[in-house]
């Protein structure tokens, strides 16, 4: 029994306020809590109506430190679950600090005037969260987080060493927009317009953005794909905890029109996340950009088909070599159908709803600042299957 703040109502704060309502012997009271209060009430209106269950609601501004202890404070939640942005990391790991309350994310820091991912900033917490007995698990979506831990599961089942590793997120669905991000806009182009990164060998390559592409032919009717290098923030925690890991890299699908909307934003300046002047105002072009795209959250009537997002492993097993492909296929209709969300907010909001459930029932709980593949991978994967992203492994020979 225990309560859990959820902090931010878009897309992703969304599904995992119903899939916590799904399982009050877990959950018993859940908060959420966002910039925007309407948006909290609309959420909490159709969990009320999905599955009878009450969710209280206030607005708090995650990057006022002051604010979220006094929050914290007042409600003395279990566990607090940022869903908000990767800018409110630090100040809600410092609200946490402050107050003694353990924290989950989705995704790694960002400074607002950087685009530049990188766990240091949060591993930095470590000592502190460790002598404050508290608990940060970072990165418990799905890519990063499920893929993580399907890595690390690959690693105690099926591989006495991963040496190639080649995460491939794929997402086959349609919203019939002509452009809209599946997450938050901002976050999404700033992630897709750096510039690509990859392991090998023990260093860091650096290619120009979406320079390098594959073909993938992805399993159970989905068929060939265009897959597209980029750097993405699980790689850098998973070239360390891998053994013996040898080349590891991302790849995402893009379809034509996308990356040709983006080049266009791109060339006239869109994109760019430095102030500019406009009628005596300083104006971010890419803030107000996310202004005018739709919003994540209401991509779910719209969108159709199918994500598949998995780990390619290469390595070793009893002297053999191994190559198995470990993934989930999730359906934009059917998440719909259960939380009214489409399927990119739908896979990153079950396993923040999983990860905060190993952390509650005690199954993953340690002082410090984690990453999801240093815990024992079982008891998530045995959850991924009951709670509405089942996997599957495919051996390829
Ligand atoms: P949305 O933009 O739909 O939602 C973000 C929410 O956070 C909004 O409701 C926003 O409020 C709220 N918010 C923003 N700033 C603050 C603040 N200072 N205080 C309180 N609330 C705030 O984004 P998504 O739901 O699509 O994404 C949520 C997170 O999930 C992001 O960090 C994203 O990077 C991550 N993500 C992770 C993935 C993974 O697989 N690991 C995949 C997809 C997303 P308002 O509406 O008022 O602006």
């Amino acid at each position: 029994m225990s309560k859990v703040l959820i902090v931010g109502a878009g897309g992703v704060g969304s599904v995992t306020t119903h899939k916590c309502a799904q399982i009050p012997e877990v959950f018993s009271e859940i908060v959420l809590a966002s910039r925007t209060k309407s948006k909290c009430d609309a959420i909490a209106a159709d969990v009320l109506r999905r599955s009878g269950r009450t969710v209280m609601t206030a607005a708090l501004d995650a990057d006022n430190v002051e604010e979220t202890i006094a929050f914290i404070q007042k409600i003395r939640p279990d566990l607090v679950v940022n869903l908000a942005l990767p800018y409110q990391d630090l100040p809600l790991m410092d609200a946490c600090l402050a107050t003694g309350v353990d924290y989950l994310d989705t995704a790694n820091y960002e400074p607002p005037d950087e685009a530049k991912f990188e766990y240091r900033w949060q591993w930095a917490y470590q000592e502190r969260f460790r002598e404050k007995k508290i608990m940060a698990l970072m990165g418990s979506g799905f890519d990063p987080g499920v893929t993580n831990v399907f890595c690390a599961w690959a690693q105690k089942h099926h591989f006495d060493e991963i040496h190639e590793l080649d995460i491939i997120d794929c997402n086959a669905g349609d919203h019939g927009q002509h452009f809209a991000t599946n997450f938050n806009p901002e976050i999404n182009i700033r992630e897709i317009t750096q510039r690509g990164r990859f392991w090998d060998h023990g260093e860091w390559v650096e290619t120009d953005p979406l320079s390098w592409s594959m073909n993938y032919n992805f399993p159970e009717g989905i068929g060939p794909k265009k897959c597209y290098l980029m750097y993405h923030e699980e790689l850098e925690s998973l070239v360390l905890h891998l053994k013996g890991l040898k080349r590891a890299r991302f790849w995402m699908t893009f379809s034509e029109q996308y990356l040709t909307h983006l080049r266009v934003l791109e060339n006239v300046g869109m994109t760019r996340i430095d102030p500019v002047e406009y009628k005596g105002n300083k104006i971010v072009p890419l803030n107000f950009l996310k202004a005018v795209l739709p919003e994540p959250a209401s991509l779910g009537p719209l969108t159709q088909g199918r994500t598949c997002i998995g780990s390619l492993m290469k390595g070793i097993k009893d002297g053999q070599s191994k190559t198995i492909f470990v993934y989930n296929i999730c359906s934009h209709e059917a998440s719909y159908e259960e939380v009214g969300s489409q399927a990119i907010s739908y896979t990153t909001g079950v396993p923040a709803m999983i990860g905060a459930m190993m952390m509650l029932q005690r199954k993953w709980h340690s002082p410090g600042v984690w990453n999801m593949e240093q815990f024992d991978p079982d008891p998530f994967m045995d959850a991924l299957n009951r709670h509405g992203l089942p996997w599957q492994v495919m051996e390829i020979r």
